[in-house]
């Protein structure tokens, strides 16, 4: 794959085109605040009418209900969000020149800002919303791209954006996945499989941190890895210490394959459910040579960490990395006692002055919510916590400021005395 050392070209200035030919959706009065201040998802709740017909995935202009322009946006009439929104600019078009340039600033983040000392082998490309390009996900691994559609409108534009990608990536091939649920949230009709180069080797190889991974792109959990946690793995390297580790959660290895290079690592204890990503775990510890580190357990881990606690194991260092325990804001109580009775379990093994990494990537369970949680194990046990580090997700998936939502990965690095 091409990997452009500078910013594209300066694009063109986009052709002009008025709003006043487009669809209307009209919102009810006092609704277009949040739309004025750029959130990008229009629910139905919000909407007065639409004048007009327009089709899933047609250009809509959002008005308010005295008919001023706010926004231009994607019509799904299927989904809860029923316009998403691309554009504040009254007279440029949602064309192939707007969406070049969308993916092009994209790529300028992470080739000129991000990556500009060189590129990682794998990285996202585009993430949603935080690009300006709500529903449509892109990761790079290797020479392989991963396309994954979460709105109706843009699946609409896929030979487009697919030409585009092409273009400025030169991939090997591309692969299309859908996360479970959207078929039916976006009415989308999609399936999954190869949309250039046929099927991608299963594992794909490639490389973080110096560390090699093995990739299952076709049924690899989320895209077929964590890329969300690159930086927070290498942070996690600085404090964690051996001779005992465990990394709870422990997906295809992520954490635990970089700690395992180190001499004062004896012994990994690797946890997950999952039998498919064990064995990804498995082969990526023989392949960075440090297999004999590691004791992989197949376990419900809330419940395996629990037990080893009242067997009175002991770890130098700990990792949680639980899956997405707050699916709504209802269950973010559920999920905080989740968290704790994990959290506490863990705080009880380590040893004094040892290190805790723990992490939520549910969006719901926000910062402060985290934090109180880790202050009642801290009581609950009587041992001190120390936030060292409050990390976030890695800076190819950045967040826009009008679209929290996307902000939703928490790391802390913390010492227990
Ligand atoms: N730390 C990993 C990513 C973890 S993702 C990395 O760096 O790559 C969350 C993991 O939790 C997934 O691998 C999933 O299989 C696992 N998982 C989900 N529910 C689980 C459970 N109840 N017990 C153990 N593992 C579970």
């Amino acid at each position: 794959m091409s990997s452009p050392e500078t910013a594209p070209a300066t694009p063109p200035a986009p052709a002009e085109a008025s709003y006043a030919a487009l669809p209307k959706v009209v919102l009810k009065p006092r609704r277009a605040l949040p739309f004025f201040g750029r959130h990008p998802w229009v629910f139905q709740g919000a909407i007065h009418h639409v004048t007009g017909t327009p089709e899933a995935g047609a250009e809509v202009a959002l008005v308010t209900d005295r008919d001023e322009f706010v926004a231009r946006g994607l019509y799904n009439p299927e989904s809860n969000i029923v316009v998403r929104l691309y554009s504040w600019e009254p007279d440029v078009p949602l064309d192939e020149a707007f969406w070049s340039r969308r993916l092009d600033e994209a790529l300028r983040l992470r080739h000129d800002i991000l990556y500009r000392d060189g590129i990682p082998s794998s990285y996202r490309v585009v993430y949603s919303e935080s690009d300006g390009l709500s529903g449509l996900i892109v990761d790079r691994y290797a020479d392989w791209l991963l396309l994954q559609f979460t709105s109706l409108a843009l699946s609409t534009r896929r030979e487009m954006l697919v030409r585009l990608l092409t273009e400025k990536l030169s991939p090997t091939g591309i692969w299309l996945r859908t996360e479970k649920g959207i078929r039916e949230a976006e009415g989308l009709n999609v399936t999954d499989g190869p949309i250039a180069g046929g099927n991608p080797p299963r594992p794909l190889f490639i490389e973080e941190n110096g560390v090699r991974y093995g990739v299952d792109l076709v049924e690899g959990q989320k895209t077929g890895f964590f890329l969300d946690q690159r930086e927070n793995r290498v942070a996690a390297m600085r404090y964690l210490r051996g001779p005992r580790i465990l990394d709870a959660f422990c997906y295809t290895g992520g954490f635990g394959l970089n700690l395992a290079r180190r001499d004062d690592v004896h012994e990994i204890v690797s946890v997950d459910v999952s039998e498919t990503a064990l064995n990804l775990a498995r082969a990526n510890a023989e392949l960075n040579g440090t297999a004999h580190k590691f004791r992989f357990e197949k376990a419900d881990a809330f419940k395996y960490v629990e037990k080893l606690q009242q067997t009175g194991e002991r770890f130098s260092g700990i990792v949680l990395d639980p899956p997405k325990l707050a699916r709504h804001r209802k269950s973010v109580p559920e999920a905080l006692r989740g968290y704790h009775r994990l959290n506490r379990a863990a705080v009880e093994m380590l040893e004094p002055g040892g290190i805790l990494v723990t992490c939520s990537c549910s969006g719901h369970v926000n910062r402060e919510m985290f934090e109180a949680m880790l202050a009642d194990v801290s009581s609950s046990c009587g041992r001190t916590i120390q936030i060292l580090e409050a990390r976030s997700q890695a800076p190819d998936h950045p967040v826009s400021v009008h679209c929290l939502e996307n902000n939703y990965l928490k790391c802390f690095i913390c010492r227990v005395v």
